[in-house]
């Protein structure tokens, strides 16, 4: 099994070794299953800003409503 692919939060760069460069910033849930881990680079970790529960699930509202 392959390993899923981490992409950084802030700068979209993909985190190849993830043990030593990578780190999770938050865990969002899925609408449809367990959800997914947040990454960001060490060295960016401190620019996100970590999304609170309240406002993911406004802008999944907001997401949603654009969606249709
Ligand atoms: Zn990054």
């Amino acid at each position: 099994m392959s390993a899923p692919v981490r992409v950084c939060r802030w700068c979209d760069g993909v985190i190849t070794h993830p043990e030593t460069e990578g780190v999770i910033v938050a865990h969002e849930l899925g609408n449809s299953g367990p959800g997914w881990d947040v990454w960001a680079h060490r060295e960016h970790a401190e620019q996100v800003d970590v999304i609170g529960d309240d406002v993911l699930r406004i802008m999944l509202r907001i997401w949603e409503h654009q969606g249709r």
